[in-house]
C-alpha cells in the first residue's frame, strides 16, 4: 500500500512544531519534523518524534473510546448506544436541568488540547445558545495569569515577542520555566543562539537547579513563591543605579511613581533574605536585564501557577517597561504556553470571563457586539465559574450537569477530594474524550468517543501567536466523531428545544474558522485576512493579519503604542505577598509539581510509548539529600507525603537540584498508573490529591506550584 505525508502540527506543547505525518491512509506509520515550519525547522523532541507510536492500531483499539456509552447508574458498567440516542439523551437532560434550575446549573469544562474550531462552538453553545458563562478550560491551570498580566500592563492579551527574538537578544531572562524539558525544541534554538553569539547571557530564576538553570550564566535559586519580591528588588536596584529609561517611562507609560514607592523598601538586603539569593547575584541580574542591548524574558508555570500569578506577570513586564526593553527585535516579555492550543482558546474567548476576539464579559459594549455577531438577543452578564470555582459549585450542588471535553479533571485539577465529590454529586456528567479508562471516565453517565490527533482538521495557535493547520491523516477509529461535530450535534438538538434553531449551520471546521475570524474584525488579533487557503499557500501565520495583509505580524508594539485606551502601558504596584499556604512545623515542606521531560499531562498518549519511560519509569517524590538524611531515609524508601487535603505514599529520590525543605512530585501519574486505593477505598489520585485549590484573585489560576506538606518514613504493616 502506498504511503503519503500530511502536513500537521504536534499536539503536545505550546512550541507548536510542524510535523509531517506518514500514513497509508488507514494507519499512521511515521512522523518527522516539518523542515518548512518556522517553529521548529524540521526538529522534533522525544515526544513529538514518537507521535506515530501513540496512534498505532493497538492504541487505537485498546486505549480508545470507540462507541458512545451510557451508564444506567453510577458504578454500573457502561453500555453502548447509538449516536442519535446519545445526543438526544444529552440534549434532553440539559434542557431539563436548564428548565428546572436555570442555565447556570450547567458547566462546560474543556481543554487547551482542543482545536480553535472546537473551542469556538463550545463557547457559542454555552454563552450564545444556553445563556451561561460557565465555560472554562484546563488552560485556566496553565496561562490565565499571563492573560491577566498582559491585560493589566499592555492592555491586551497579546504576547509581543516571537521565537526569532531569541536570535536577536543579548540577555535571556528565564523565570519559572524549564524549556530544556518543557519546550525542548525552543530550547535547542536557545542553545544554537548561544553557540553563534557567545556574548548572549542567560539568567534563570527557579527554585530548582533544572537543566535550564544549570546551563545558565546566572541561576537565581530563589525561595518558592518569592518572584515578585525578586523583580521588585531588581527594580529597586535599577532605580538606584540609574539603569531605568526615564524618557521611555515618561513617554509611554503610566503609574511608575506608585510602583517606585512599592519597591522603595525592597532593598537588596531584604530581597536577599526573603528570596534566599546573594546580593551580588541580584545586582548582576538587574544590571544584565537593564543594560543589555536587548533583553527577552521567557516564563511559564513557575510564574503562572500561583496565588500571586497576575502580580508576578505584571512585575516582570514592569521591568521591561522601566528599562525600555520592549518593541524591538530581541527585546520584550514573552510568556510560553504549556498546551498546544491554550492561545487559540484565549482567541475565541473560551474562558468564563472572556468573549470572542479578546472581548471582556464585563464590558456591556463587548457583550452587545458578540450578541449581534451571533444573532442572539444577548450574552449573559453574570460571570461564569472558573475551573476551581466550577468544581466547587458542583460539589456544593449548584452545578448539576457537567460536560467535560478532552481533559481529565479527576487527575489534573488541584484538591482532588473536592473534584471527586463534585463529579459524584453532579446529576449528569458527560465526558467527550478520545481515550477510554481515564479517571474522569469512571464518573461519567455518558461517554462520547472523540477523534484524536492525526484524525482531525482545524487550527492551533502556538506561544508566538502563530496559527498552524492541524490536518487529518487517517479516519477516526470506531464511531469516534470530531469534537466540533459532537458539539454541533448537541447544539442543533438544543436549539430546536429552546426555540433558537439555525445558530450552528457549520458543516465543517473551515466554516467555523470563517465565522471566528469575522468576530476578530477591528480587534487587536484581527485575522480577517487569514483564510485556510492562505495557510496552505503561505504557511503558518502570526496574528494580527487583517484583511488585505499579505503576511502576519512577528512583533507587537514596535510603534510603542500599547493596547490601552491612551496607548500608554501601565505599571502594576502590587506588593509581594507569600504563597497562600505557608509551610509550618506540622507541614514543613514546600511541594512543587510539574512536568518530566518525556511525558505529557496524564499520559493518555505518552503512556503508550515504552521508550518514553526510559527517562523516568515510576512516580517518586524528589527531596534534597540533606533532608533525606535528616529524615533517616534512603533512595527508594517509601514515604508518606501529606497535605491538609490528602496523602500519598511514594518512593523518595534524592534530588540535589532542589533547595532545602522543598519537595517535587511530577504531575503525570494518576490513579490509572498508581493503581492502589487509599484507606477509604478511593483510588489514588496522584499529586493533586495533595495540591492546593488556592488561586490568584485576578486570574483565578490555582497555585499548583506550592502547597505545604509533611513527609515521613512510611511504616508498612
Ligand atoms: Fe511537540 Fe513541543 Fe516537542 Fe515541539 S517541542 S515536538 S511541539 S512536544
Amino acid at each position: 500500500m502506498s504511503t503519503h505525508e500530511t502536513r500537521s502540527t504536534c499536539p503536545y506543547c505550546g512550541v507548536g512544531c510542524g510535523v509531517l505525518v506518514e500514513s497509508d491512509g488507514q494507519r499512521i506509520t511515521g512522523v518527522r519534523g516539518d523542515p518548512e515550519h518556522p517553529a521548529n525547522f524540521g526538529r522534533l523532541c522525544t515526544k513529538g518524534s514518537t507521535l506515530h507510536l501513540t496512534a498505532s492500531p493497538r492504541v487505537a483499539t485498546q486505549a480508545r473510546l470507540l462507541v458512545p456509552m451510557r451508564r444506567e447508574h453510577r458504578g454500573a458498567a457502561p453500555a453502548p448506544l447509538g449516536w442519535d440516542d446519545a445526543l438526544d439523551l444529552a440534549a434532553d437532560t440539559m434542557h431539563r436541568v436548564v428548565g428546572d434550575h436555570g442555565p447556570d446549573a450547567v458547566g462546560f469544562y474543556v481543554s487547551g488540547q482542543l482545536l480553535t474550531e472546537d473551542y469556538y462552538v463550545f463557547n457559542k453553545l454555552a454563552k450564545g445558545l444556553l445563556g451561561t458563562n460557565n465555560v472554562d478550560t484546563n488552560s485556566r491551570l496553565c496561562m490565565s495569569s499571563a492573560v491577566a498580566g498582559y491585560k493589566r500592563t499592555l492592555g491586551a492579551d497579546a504576547p509581543p515577542a516571537c521565537y526569532e527574538d531569541i536570535d536577536h537578544a543579548d540577555c535571556l531572562f528565564i523565570a519559572g520555566a524549564n524549556p530544556a524539558w518543557a519546550h525542548p525544541v525552543l530550547y535547542r534554538r536557545i542553545e544554537d543562539a548561544r553557540a553563534r553569539r557567545p556574548g548572549l547571557r542567560i539568567v534563570c530564576c527557579d527554585p530548582r537547579r533544572t537543566e535550564t538553570a544549570a546551563a545558565a550564566d546566572l541561576h537565581l535559586q530563589l525561595q518558592p513563591g518569592t518572584d515578585v519580591m525578586l523583580f521588585h528588588g531588581m527594580l529597586h536596584l535599577m532605580i538606584r543605579e540609574c539603569w531605568t529609561r526615564p524618557g521611555f517611562i515618561a513617554g509611554h507609560t503610566v503609574g511608575f511613581e506608585a510602583l517606585a514607592r512599592t519597591v522603595a523598601d525592597c532593598t537588596p538586603e531584604r530581597v536577599s533574605r526573603t528570596c534566599g539569593i546573594p546580593v551580588e547575584d541580584l545586582h548582576a541580574a538587574a544590571r544584565l536585564f537593564a543594560t543589555s542591548q536587548a533583553t527577552l524574558s521567557l516564563w511559564c508555570q513557575g510564574l503562572n501557577q500561583s496565588s500571586s500569578g497576575t502580580a508576578k506577570n505584571a512585575a516582570l513586564i514592569g521591568l521591561h517597561l522601566a528599562t525600555g526593553q520592549i518593541g524591538r527585535p530581541g527585546a520584550g516579555p514573552f510568556s510560553l504556553t504549556g498546551q498546544p492550543n491554550a492561545m487559540g482558546g484565549r482567541e475565541v474567548g473560551g474562558l468564563a470571563n472572556l468573549l470572542p476576539a479578546h472581548r471582556d464579559l464585563a464590558n456591556p459594549a463587548h457583550r452587545a457586539e458578540v450578541a449581534a455577531l451571533w444573532g442572539v438577543p444577548s450574552v449573559p452578564e453574570r460571570p461564569g465559574r472558573t475551573a476551581v470555582e466550577m468544581f466547587q459549585a458542583a460539589a456544593d450542588g449548584e452545578i448539576r450537569m457537567l460536560w467535560i471535553a478532552c481533559t481529565n479533571p479527576a487527575q489534573s485539577m488541584p484538591d482532588q477530594a473536592t473534584v471527586r465529590r463534585a463529579l459524584e454529586r453532579a446529576e449528569f456528567v458527560v465526558l467527550q474524550e478520545a481515550f477510554a479508562g481515564t479517571a474522569t471516565g469512571r464518573y461519567a453517565d455518558l461517554l462520547l468517543p472523540a477523534s484524536a490527533w492525526g484524525e482531525k482538521d482545524g487550527t492551533v495557535t502556538n506561544s508566538e501567536r502563530r496559527i498552524s493547520r492541524v490536518r487529518a491523516a487517517v479516519p477516526p477509529p470506531g464511531q469516534a466523531r470530531h469534537d466540533w461535530a459532537i458539539v454541533v450535534g448537541l447544539a442543533r438538538r438544543l436549539g430546536g428545544r429552546l426555540g433558537r434553531p439555525g445558530l450552528f449551520p457549520f458543516e465543517d471546521p473551515e466554516s467555523i474558522w470563517n465565522e471566528h475570524r469575522e468576530t476578530t474584525r477591528g480587534r487587536d488579533l484581527d485575522i480577517t485576512g487569514l483564510d485556510w487557503a492562505m495557510i496552505d499557500r503561505a504557511g503558518p501565520q502570526q496574528w494580527p493579519l487583517p484583511e488585505g495583509a499579505t503576511a502576519g505580524t512577528a512583533r507587537l508594539y514596535q510603534d510603542l503604542v500599547f493596547a490601552t485606551g491612551d496607548g500608554r502601558a501601565r505599571f502594576d504596584d502590587t506588593a509581594w505577598r507569600p504563597p497562600a499556604e505557608a509551610p509550618d512545623a506540622a507541614r514543613p515542606f514546600a511541594l512543587n509539581t510539574g512536568r518530566l521531560r518525556d511525558q505529557w499531562h496524564g499520559m493518555s498518549r505518552t503512556g503508550a510509548v515504552a521508550r518514553l519511560f526510559d527517562h523516568a519509569g515510576e512516580p517518586a517524590v524528589q527531596l534534597h539529600p540533606q533532608d533525606m538524611e535528616r529524615l533517616g531515609i534512603g533512595d527508594g524508601t517509601l514515604v508518606r507525603v501529606a497535605s491538609a487535603r490528602g496523602a500519598l505514599v511514594l518512593p523518595a529520590r534524592p534530588a540535589p537540584e532542589l533547595g532545602a525543605s522543598q519537595a517535587f512530585i511530577p504531575m503525570h501519574w494518576g490513579d490509572e498508573f498508581l493503581g492502589g486505593r487509599d484507606a477509604d477505598g478511593t483510588p489514588l489520585a496522584g499529586v493533586n490529591a495533595l495540591s492546593s485549590p488556592a488561586f490568584c484573585p485576578d486570574s483565578k489560576q490555582p497555585e499548583l506550584k506550592h502547597s505545604a506538606v509533611s513527609i515521613e518514613r512510611c511504616e508498612l504493616p
